[in-house]
C-alpha cells in the first residue's frame, strides 16, 4: 500500500474514534426526571382507579413499603430525597427550627427559608449534577430557589404555590428540550397533602383528590410522550410522607401539665420541640413524663436510635411525640386539622407512594421494601454521579435497575468546562492534522510530483 493512503486510513480512523469518544460521553448523560406529590400515601392508588400510576407500574417498578425519615414532615423528608441523608445530619430537622447556638428560627412560612445558611450542612442532587458539568431544573421542591453553597439550580422556579401543576410540568419539558439542556429535574406539587389536612385521609371527598392527581400523572406522561421524552427519561414519583385521620376526641393540651413561662414551643404536633428556660429542664421533663398516655418526651439523649434524630443542635433538650391520630397543642384555642402527618416513620399511614420507569428500569417489578434514604444513590447510580457520603445503601434497591443501567460515574469536579478527555482528543486531533499535513508536503516535495495527480491516483483507491 502507497505510503500517502496509510497515512491517510490512519488519520481518519483516529478521527472515527475521537468522534465516536464524544457521542458515547453525550450517551452516558442519563435523563431523569424526580416527581414528589406532597402527602401522597402509599395505598391512595388502591383507593380509586389510577390508570396512569398502574401504567408506571406495569411499565417499571413500584416499592410497597418506603420507610420516610423521622420527622415525617415535608421539609426534612424533602431533603432527604435529594441528599440521602436523615434529618439529623442534613440539617434541616422539622418545619420550623430554632438554633440555639446562632439564636437563628426558620419557619417554613417565612423568609430564612431563603438563607442558605439553613440548608449548608448537605449538598443537594442538583447541585453535585451541575458540579460534574451537567444542568438541572427545579419546579418548587423545597430548597431548590436557595442558592446553597452559593448554587442554584441551573433553571428554577420561585416558590409559587399558586402556580398551576401543568405549568410547572411545561417548563420542566421546555428545560429538558432547551438549549441548556437538563439531565436531571425535580417537581413539586402541593396536593394531596393540602386536602388531606383540610378534609382528613379518610373522607370520601379524598378520592377525588387522589383521582386528581393520577390525572395530573397523566399530563405528565402525555407531554413527556408528546416532546420525544417518554422513554429517554427515567421517571420517579415518590412523596414525603402519607397522612392519618385526626379527631376532636384525641387532642392533648399542654397547658394542663406545664406553665408556658418554663418553655419556648417549637415547631407544630405531632412532634413537638421544647426548649426549656435556663435551668428548668428537669421540671419540664418531670411535669410532662408521665402526664398522658398518649405522648412520650424525650431528653434529647434518650430519643431513640432508630430515629436517627438526636445529632444536631437544631433538635430540642425536649421532643414530645403523640401517638398516631392524636394532636398535642397548648390549648384548643389553636388550629385544628382533620389529618396529619410527622409521627413515626415506621408507621404505615406516614410512609409514601413510590413508582419509577424509564430506560434504567426494571419492567413490571415489585419490591416489598426501602428506605427514602437509598433513593440517592440510587440516582446518582442513574445519572452516573459519584455520591456524597450519605445514609443510604445503592446494593439494597440496585434491584429496581436494569442490569446495564449503571453508567460509570463522571468523576466531579469539571465544573461548566469542556471535559479534559475532550481537551486531549483535540489536542491530538490537530496533531494528527498536522503531522498529516507535514509528510503529506514532504512526500510531495521529494517525488516531486504533481499533488493533483497524486491526490487523483489515492481517490481511485478504497480508504479502507
Ligand atoms: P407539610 O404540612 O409539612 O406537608 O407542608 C406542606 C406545605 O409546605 C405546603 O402546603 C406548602 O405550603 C409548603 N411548601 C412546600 N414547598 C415549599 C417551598 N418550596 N417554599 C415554601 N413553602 C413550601
Ligand atoms: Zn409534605
Ligand atoms: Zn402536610
Amino acid at each position: 500500500m502507497p505510503d500517502l493512503l496509510v497515512i491517510k486510513s490512519c488519520f481518519l480512523s483516529c478521527l472515527l474514534a475521537l468522534l465516536q469518544t464524544s457521542s458515547s460521553q453525550q450517551e452516558e448523560q442519563s435523563q431523569l426526571l424526580l416527581v414528589s406529590f406532597d402527602g401522597f400515601r402509599w395505598d391512595y392508588v388502591n383507593r380509586v382507579p389510577t390508570p396512569n400510576f398502574r401504567a408506571l407500574m406495569d411499565e417499571g417498578v413500584q416499592v410497597e413499603q418506603v420507610e420516610n425519615t423521622y420527622i415525617t414532615k415535608t421539609y426534612p423528608n424533602h431533603y432527604t430525597l435529594v441528599t440521602g441523608l436523615h434529618a439529623e445530619t442534613h440539617g434541616i430537622v422539622a418545619n420550623e427550627m430554632y438554633d440555639p447556638i446562632h439564636n437563628r428560627s426558620f419557619s417554613m412560612e417565612g423568609p430564612e427559608v431563603y438563607d442558605a445558611w439553613w440548608w449548608e450542612e448537605a449538598v443537594p442532587l442538583w447541585v453535585t449534577n451541575q458540579k460534574a458539568g451537567r444542568k438541572s431544573g427545579a419546579a418548587m421542591w423545597p430548597g431548590s430557589d436557595v442558592a446553597i453553597g452559593g448554587t442554584y439550580p441551573s433553571h428554577f422556579l420561585s416558590y409559587n404555590a399558586s402556580m398551576p401543576f401543568e405549568a410547572r410540568v411545561e417548563k420542566l419539558i421546555d428545560w429538558f428540550l432547551g438549549p441548556e439542556a437538563i439531565n436531571f429535574g425535580v417537581l413539586y406539587w402541593e396536593e394531596p397533602d393540602e386536602s388531606g389536612h383540610n378534609l382528613g385521609p379518610e373522607s370520601p371527598l379524598m378520592d377525588v383528590v387522589i383521582a386528581d392527581i393520577d390525572e395530573k400523572l397523566g399530563f405528565l406522561r402525555g407531554k413527556l410522550k408528546n416532546a420525544g421524552l417518554y422513554d429517554k427519561v427515567n421517571l420517579i414519583v415518590t412523596s414525603d410522607h402519607g397522612m392519618t385521620q385526626l379527631s376532636h376526641d384525641k387532642i392533648i393540651e399542654l397547658d394542663t401539665y406545664v406553665s408556658r413561662d418554663l418553655y419556648t414551643w417549637i415547631d407544630k404536633s405531632p412532634v413537638v420541640g421544647i426548649l426549656p428556660k435556663e435551668g428548668k429542664l428537669e421540671e419540664v421533663y418531670n411535669s410532662l413524663k408521665n402526664a398522658n398516655p398518649n405522648m412520650v418526651v424525650y431528653k434529647k439523649e434518650e430519643i431513640p436510635d432508630h430515629y436517627h434524630y438526636r445529632h444536631n443542635v437544631r433538635i430540642m433538650p425536649l421532643i414530645i411525640e403523640v401517638k398516631e391520630g392524636w394532636t398535642v397543642m397548648q390549648n384548643r384555642n389553636g388550629s385544628f386539622m382533620l389529618g396529619n402527618h410527622g409521627y413515626n416513620n415506621s408507621l404505615p399511614s406516614m410512609q409514601p407512594v413510590f413508582v419509577a420507569r424509564g430506560p434504567a428500569f426494571r419492567r413490571d417489578y415489585t419490591k416489598a421494601s426501602m428506605r427514602s434514604v437509598d433513593l440517592y444513590p440510587l440516582m446518582c447510580s442513574i445519572l452516573g454521579l459519584k455520591p456524597l457520603p450519605n445514609n443510604g445503601s445503592l446494593s439494597s434497591v440496585q434491584d429496581l435497575l436494569v442490569e446495564t443501567s449503571t453508567p460509570k460515574p463522571v468523576v466531579p469536579p469539571v465544573p461548566r468546562e469542556p471535559s479534559y478527555a475532550w481537551a486531549v482528543g483535540s489536542i491530538l486531533g490537530a496533531a494528527l492534522v498536522i503531522g498529516f499535513l507535514f509528510i503529506f508536503v514532504q512526500q510531495v516535495t521529494q517525488r516531486q510530483l504533481p499533488p493533483l495527480h497524486l491526490t487523483n491516483s489515492e481517490i481511485t483507491q478504497p480508504l479502507l
